[in-house]
């Protein structure tokens, strides 16, 4: 598999562009026109800039309205295309791209267009040159593969072929299952984009939100099983435009880029076992079979108040690490751990963030073979010093610096061989059961990245994205989620540092997990028990609960529960929903409780708004209770 990019779809220099490229695993680089303008130097030093960082020059593009014209604008165009031949010579590429003509004095006619290329063709061949026909979404007379195909066919010339770029054909909802009538050595080059279904105007859609497969809607997959069916074995190019890439950090894009498209073969792979596809084999997606931690980094100081704030949950501290300050807490099936070690990653990760949620555990089937696919993905791997006894947990960083462990067959026992039991607390327990989900805040720049790593390396699906209103502006949200519930994320991407997840993220320095939720099998026991043990749950307006009565037409003995207990409710065409929270424990970082009646599908969406206007309005420092 070769693969390329458009250095237009990243920021930067040019310099800076191709340093990140050739780093992320790239072996080529689509180059634009108009990095030449932005660049103070000649052809030919772009081109030797671009080897000496061990790349090649896949395409030069884009050569417009050329099919068609009438006199004398087409004589005009040859000419132009002669002087972009001496261009390519000196850049030291061989490939051109023409798009559709969109120029309103183009003709039409596919036999003129045909003829047009023929002749184009022909210069080309002298100079050993090619040149590949892409039919544009919006072009004037062609704007199908189909139609660019029959031009290329009808051409009948060696050094002209078709160009497939996936976001023109899935766009418009063409099938693409009509490439695989394409001969694959007719196919001069693939471009692949992505992007989120949104109606509106092709060519603005086209040129602001486009994003790299698996980050939007569109079929990729089956655009590239279409391609792989003919047989074509020449470069992948990603042809990227996005306003927030464009933004962004040219290293995390050009990583997520290389990632996408050994992702996409990964899975094109997979579903035509009988095509021989020049792919790395890789491990399949990881089920993630639950959360066996989460893992705390704190000072003593509060590392002892959220130990205390988890007893009022009805925790007990179960064991202490057997060689480093560490405490395990635990109920149900929830493994609380709590790391006030003075060096290692936890620590730096305490000075950076202050106390959080630093690392979570999931429980794979293989935890070798989910490291040997996280890093095919280009996932960074975790690994840290070992004291005498401890065992080796593979684990990779995820979201925010933050460490993903894995933990299997082989490692299940740490709970045994690092940690010492603690005397047991027999009253404590609250009906807690499990890690319902994590909550992840980012920057909303980042989304698309976290979204490609958790699809890509898990078995996971993603569900559309919501705006939740903050009373200081938009948070996005997206869930990630298995199809079984075992691993269930919600990541929130903040606009602003005024949102409660945008303050999070600026007071934390860019920690990641926001809230936790447990799950419990009855609601109204577990809030009582809690109560019990002086757990102060987040404060809700009076005003929500006859709203959420009339809105569902609830009995109004059930609303006087929910408001006794301060727990929200939601429904939907599968089942019920109830959900109480903790107030903020430091800087933004709470603990919510969740059960789940009959397979309600949800988060509580609906009542987003409520809790933030509810936490904004609490404006004690931490989850605490008096005294
Ligand atoms: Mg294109
Ligand atoms: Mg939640």
């Amino acid at each position: 598999m070769k693969t390329s990019i458009a250095t237009v779809s990243i920021s930067g220099d040019l310099r800076e562009k191709l340093a990140a490229i050739a780093a992320a695993g790239f072996d080529g680089v689509e180059i634009f026109e108009n990095d030449f303008l932005a660049f103070d130097g000649t052809p030919a030093e772009v081109g030797r800039m671009v080897r000496d960082h061990g790349l090649e020059i896949t395409l030069f593009q884009p050569f417009r309205d050329f099919e068609g014209m009438p006199e004398p604008q087409r004589a005009r165009a040859f000419d132009r295309a002669e002087r972009k031949f001496d261009l390519m010579a000196e850049l030291g590429t061989d490939l051109m791209l023409v798009c559709s003509n969109v120029s309103p004095v183009s003709l039409g006619g596919i036999d003129r267009a045909a003829a047009d290329f023929r002749e184009l063709g022909v210069r080309a061949a002298k100079r050993g040159l090619r040149v590949g026909y892409e039919a544009l979404a919006w072009g004037r007379h062609v704007s199908d593969h189909r139609d660019a195909w029959e031009i290329v066919r009808r051409a009948d010339h060696p050094n002209i072929g078709v160009i497939l770029d996936s976001f023109h054909t899935l766009a418009r909802r063409i099938d693409p299952d009509t490439i695989r009538a394409i001969p694959g050595d007719r196919i001069f080059i693939v471009q692949l984009a992505d992007a989120p279904r949104i109606d509106m105007d092709l060519l603005y859609w086209s040129r602001h939100f486009r994003n790299m497969p698996g980050q939007g809607d569109l079929p990729v997959v089956d655009f590239m099983r279409a391609v792989a069916a003919t047989g074509y074995d020449g470069p992948l190019s990603l042809e990227i435009f996005n306003d927030q890439f464009r933004g962004g950090s040219p290293k995390s894009i050009s990583i997520d880029g290389r990632r996408s498209l050994v992702y996409l073969m990964d899975q094109v792979a997979r579903h035509e076992p009988a095509i021989a596809i020049d792919v790395p084999s890789i491990p399949d997606r990881i089920q993630v079979e639950g959360i066996e931690f989460v893992e705390f980094a704190a000072d003593e100081q509060e590392a002892e108040e959220l130990g205390g704030l988890f007893e009022t949950m009805g925790f007990a501290a179960t064991a202490r690490h057997r060689n480093k300050d560490v405490t395990l807490y635990r109920q149900g099936g929830i493994n609380l751990v709590v790391n006030t070690e003075r060096d290692g990653f936890a620590h730096s990760s305490y000075i950076v963030h202050g106390t959080s949620a630093y690392a979570i555990g999931l429980r794979v089937a293989d935890a070798a073979a989910t490291v040997e696919r996280a890093r095919a993905l280009g996932a960074e791997i975790f690994e840290q010093r070992r004291g005498p006894g401890e065992l080796a947990i593979p684990a990779i960083r995820g979201v925010g610096g933050g460490v993903i462990y894995f933990i299997d067959r082989l490692t299940a026992r740490v709970w045994d061989v690092e940690f010492e039991a603690l005397p047991s607390s027999p009253d404590a327990d609250a009906g807690l059961i499990g890690i319902d989900h994590i909550a992840q805040t980012m920057n909303y720049e980042e989304m698309l990245t976290w979204i490609l790593f958790y699809t890509s390396i898990f078995r996971t699906r993603k569900s559309p994205m919501v705006d939740v209103v903050d009373p200081s502006g938009l948070v996005r949200s997206q869930v990630i989620e298995s199809a079984d519930g075992a691993l269930r994320l919600t990541l929130n991407g903040a606009e602003n540092r005024r949102t409660l997840a945008g303050h999070f993220i600026a007071e934390t320095f860019g920690s990641s997990v926001q809230h936790l939720a447990f799950s419990t099998g009855d609601i109204f026991e577990t809030a009582a028990r809690f109560r019990e043990r002086g757990f102060v749950p987040l404060k809700i307006p009076p005003n929500y609960f006859d709203d959420v009565e009339a809105r569902f037409g609830l009995d109004p003995a059930l609303t006087e529960r929910l408001r006794a207990f301060d727990i929200f409710y939601d429904r939907d065409e599968a089942g019920e929903f109830f959900q109480f929270y903790s107030e903020n424990f430091n800087e933004g970082f709470f603990f919510e409780i969740v059960e789940r009646r009959g397979p309600y599908a949800g988060y509580g969406a609906p009542n987003a708004p409520f809790r933030i206007a509810a936490q904004k309005r609490s404006t004690r420092p931490s989850g605490l209770p008096k005294g």
